[in-house]
């Protein structure tokens, strides 16, 4: 293993895995060998210099530190624990960081499964957009001991402007899951206050222009509102309904671990639930105000 010029891997290349691997193929000295079950992702991470492999199998044999960017806990425990996976494959004192957002529970269950195999496992779940993860701007929570974090630090550094240690394994998750589920529910509330205001006859960018002096001001009014809802712009390839979903399920599992009954959460998922039974899952998910504002 080399310890100072570690050789990367990085598997999953979708919205953000892609753009992030882009990064460290610029800004890091050694290689970085690349998988995605999709052919045309890993073409264009190739064309960013990374080598693109045909399987976890290959990425495992080659690289020290690996990073992924799943869809959810259920393909990192595949990729990691699988038969064809990373631990079947790799070096044990191989390391594994995980930039997708999962469940805590099953973060945690992982790398206690990885450790007994030898390998060493961070969760490090991404907050902000396609186009912060291009620009390698990301917020990064991770979830690690002091001595991995301080390992792993330099290759965030090349995908993200603000990164932070929340605590030991699976704390970058609950940081993340916490985020994500202030935002949803702060959209849904910002989604039904923007229809109220139009038909009492407010133009919503007065009303959002006015908020925004105020003290009901925030960073959803701000982007999700100001951004999106006010032009009803909702492209997809952005965040959509389920990813959403997958999240708020994650959250209200942890709440109720913890003996919290997360009642908004829950409100806040009917609206995702219904984003999807309407048709307008794939678009950015601050399109729930679509169903608010039927015509
Ligand atoms: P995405 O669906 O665009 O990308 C996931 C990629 O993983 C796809 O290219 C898919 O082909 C690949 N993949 C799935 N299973 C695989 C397997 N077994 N082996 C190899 N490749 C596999 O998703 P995304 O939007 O890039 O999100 C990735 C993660 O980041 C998610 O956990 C999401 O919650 C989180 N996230 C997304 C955003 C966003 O704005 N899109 C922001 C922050 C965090």
């Amino acid at each position: 293993m080399q310890q100072d010029n570690p050789a990367i891997g990085f598997i999953g290349l979708g919205v953000m895995g892609g753009p992030m691997c882009a990064n460290i193929a610029a800004k890091h000295s050694a290689k970085v060998y690349a998988f995605d079950m999709n052919a045309s992702a890993l073409d264009t991470v190739s064309k960013a210099g990374a080598v693109a492999c045909r399987s976890v199998a290959a990425v495992a044999a080659a690289a020290d530190i690996v990073f992924l960017s799943l869809p959810g806990g259920a393909q990192v425990r595949e990729v990691c624990l699988g038969p064809d996976g990373l631990a079947t494959h790799g070096k044990p004192g191989m390391v594994i960081v995980d930039l997708s957002t999962t469940g805590v529970a099953e973060a945690r269950a992982v790398a206690a499964e990885l450790a007994a195999k030898g390998f060493l496992f961070a969760d490090a779940p991404v907050a902000r957009t396609r186009e912060a993860a291009q620009k390698g701007t990301l917020s990064i929570m991770v979830g690690a001991t002091d001595a991995l974090y301080a390992r792993i630090l330099p290759l965030l550094a090349y995908m993200g402007s603000d990164i932070a240690l929340c605590g030991g394994t699976g704390c970058g998750q609950v940081v993340k899951l916490i985020n994500n589920t202030l935002v949803f529910e702060h959209t849904a509330a910002l989604a039904e206050m923007l229809v109220v205001g139009e038909r009492a006859g407010v133009k919503a960018e007065t009303l959002l222009a006015v908020v925004s002096n105020g003290s009901g001001d925030s960073f959803v009014l701000r982007n999700h509102g100001m951004k999106a809802m006010l032009p009803r712009v909702f492209p997809e390839q952005a965040f959509p309904a389920p990813y959403a979903l997958k999240d708020l399920g994650y959250s209200i599992e942890l709440a109720e671990s913890c003996g919290v009954e997360p009642r908004l959460s829950k409100v806040a998922r009917q609206y995702f639930e219904a984003a999807v039974e309407a048709g307008i899952g794939a678009k950015y998910f601050p399109a729930i105000i679509e169903l608010i504002d039927k015509k």
